[in-house]
């Protein structure tokens, strides 16, 4: 089965970036794009994901965007608990909770990221961590996505072994046998195919390589 790509910007990318996605990958079916906010509004033909959203509905958050405004825009999807929301931001898994219920009550699909840091990974404290971060993080209600990226892999050039993501991606399916299981971190043209073929990983979540289109249309091809 064709495998999810999830292109993450984060606070990068133009309206030209914008305009060549569309040329290139207008309707396609299994490709999502998390853009900055500011462009969600402009019509795309791609479907489309936020990179963040406030837990409450309205209110005086300044500076903040609501589940109901990315609704009107057609967003499908959001990007919930990513780990530079958590490092830079100090998001916690209460929060990251909080965010993932607001999406479901909107008809919003939260993807919510989860993954250990380097020194958890170093100590083999992987899967304690995960485990607790998906007590702490999950919703009440089902309908979410998962994204497993080690933060140690996030930018680095490093890739967790094939075993390494197998082995969490198993333990996450035993989990929750009906979520859609995205791995993130320093997924690129090279190495999306070995991704995408380890069992129980339904698609990528891709930051760096999704500023280059040619990149991504590797990667969307390695996907079919
Ligand atoms: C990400 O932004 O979630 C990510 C995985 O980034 P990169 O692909 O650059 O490691």
């Amino acid at each position: 089965m064709q495998k999810w790509v999830v292109a993450n910007w984060k606070m990068n990318g133009s309206k030209n970036l914008l305009n060549e996605y569309k040329k290139s990958f207008k309707n396609h079916k299994k490709l999502i794009v998390c853009l900055p906010s500011i462009y969600l509004g402009e019509p795309s033909g791609l479907i489309l994901s936020a990179q963040n959203i406030h837990q409450q509905l309205k209110g005086a958050y300044t500076g903040e965007i609501s589940a109901s405004m990315l609704v009107e825009f057609g967003v499908k999807y959001c990007l919930v608990g990513h780990s530079e929301r958590r490092q830079h931001f100090h998001e916690t898994n209460s929060d990251v909770r909080a965010k993932a219920e607001t999406c479901l009550e909107a008809n919003i699909t939260p993807i919510i990221c989860i993954g250990e840091t380097l020194e958890q990974y170093e100590a083999n404290q992987t899967t304690e961590v995960l485990e607790r971060q998906l007590a702490e993080c999950l919703p009440s209600r089902s309908g979410f996505w998962i994204a497993y990226e080690p933060v140690w892999a996030i930018g680095t050039g490093k890739t967790p072994t094939t075993d390494e993501i197998s082995e969490v991606h198993l333990m996450l399916r035993e989990k929750l046998p009906n979520t859609i299981l995205l791995y993130g971190g320093s997924v690129n043209g090279d190495n999306a195919a070995t991704i995408f073929a380890i069992p129980n990983v339904d698609g990528a979540l891709v930051g760096g390589a999704s500023l280059d289109v040619a990149a991504v249309a590797v990667i969307l091809k390695h996907a079919r």
